[in-house]
């Protein structure tokens, strides 16, 4: 490691400077206020319920390419990214504010399309936009949205509670919006997309985040850790670990993965894995289970959802470590999940 002198941030990463400064935060904080380090911080509110808030920022050029994406998408997305942090805790949306700095030149009518694609995620979702903020931007296009949600005591997840033999999984597929940003970035014109193309673009633009499923998971008692899958399993599964202070081991060959992510990867010679454990923005849950209820769990799940929860890993007691199993065999990966300071 670098002197102090000479750090930077790429130095530290996104997470390792989070854990710098939070600290000092975490320690003034009343017993029934959780801080920093989980999809929401939790705070009390009505009797047994809590109040879960949690804020995302999104910029144009890091987040999303506004002479890509639609108005109405990124109206939706916006919410969207949100939402998924109030499923991850198993909670219920209820309030947003939301903040944009607009250059003076934007074109209002964009404007009135991307309320429109926000509204029509907020109507499904019963959330109350309350207020935020506007400003001119000399620059690019930034969005935050701050997210208020409720959900009962007992009946949070954390990402402090996975524990060793805990299988780990995954309430959808993994990699799609991944396939969607790099057809994005190969610069394919409309004309030249297909079908299996299409469906990627989807996933990138409208995520739906898995409110029912968080909410579902939250009440089952064999459910011990979830949290979102945002940067990736890769990346989210040592935001897991850490917390619990366990391992992991993943099965890569158990990854779930559509049919046009799959006819995708193989047509532009993606590297199928890699996308799919250290792709980013796909908005399913992760969870961790108490291995002697998993089938049971696994088959009401099935029954209420009439989709699978797909099994993809293990929880070890081997502290901080993290591998990749293909059919039993350790291998490495090229490519790990999002953090924004480090390339
Ligand atoms: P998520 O992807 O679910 O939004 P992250 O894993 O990015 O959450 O963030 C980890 C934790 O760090 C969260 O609890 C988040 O609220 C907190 N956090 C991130 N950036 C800041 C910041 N600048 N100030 C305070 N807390 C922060
Ligand atoms: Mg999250």
């Amino acid at each position: 490691m670098k002197k102090e002198k000479n750090l930077k941030l790429s130095d530290l990463g996104e997470f390792g400077f989070i854990a710098r400064f939070s600290t000092s935060f975490l320690r003034n904080l009343p017993p029934e206020v959780v801080g920093i380090g989980d999809d929401c911080a939790v705070v009390p509110w009505k009797g047994k319920k809590k109040l879960l808030v949690t804020t995302d920022l999104l910029i144009d050029g890091v987040h999303f390419l506004k002479e890509k994406i639609s108005a109405e998408d990124l109206g939706y997305k916006s919410l969207a990214v949100n939402l998924s942090d109030i499923a991850a805790m198993g909670g219920r949306p209820l309030y947003a504010l939301l903040s944009l700095a607009l250059a003076p030149e934007t074109d209002v009518r964009w404007l009135d399309q991307f309320f429109n694609g926000w509204r029509a995620l907020a109507r499904k979702t019963k959330v109350q936009l309350l207020g935020g903020d506007t400003t001119k931007t000399l620059n690019k296009m930034v969005i935050n949205v701050a997210l208020l949600g409720e959900a009962e005591e007992n009946f949070i997840r954390y990402r402090s509670a996975a524990e060793p033999g805990d299988i780990i999984a995954v309430t959808g597929p993994l990699g799609n919006s991944e396939g969607g940003l790099r057809l994005i970035l190969s610069g394919l014109r409309e004309s030249q997309l297909g079908s299996d193309e299409k469906k990627l673009l989807k996933c990138h633009y409208r995520p739906r985040p898995h409110l029912p499923e968080g909410y579902f998971l939250a009440h089952q008692l064999e459910v011990r850790a979830m949290m979102d899958v945002s940067d990736g399993i890769d990346s989210d599964l040592k935001r897991i670990i850490e917390r619990s202070n366990c391992g992991v081991e993943v099965w890569l060959e158990k990854l779930p993965v559509s049919s046009f992510l799959k006819k995708c990867s193989q047509k532009y010679g993606w590297p199928l894995n890699e996308v799919a454990a250290a792709g980013g923005e796909d908005y399913c849950l992760l969870v961790t289970i108490d291995p002697n209820g998993f089938s049971r769990l696994a088959l009401r799940y099935q029954r209420q959802f009439r989709r699978p929860l797909y099994p993809i890993g293990r929880i070890t007691s081997d502290r901080g470590h993290f591998i990749y199993l293909l059919n039993g065999r350790p291998v490495a990966l090229k490519k790990s999940g999002y953090d924004h300071f480090k390339t």
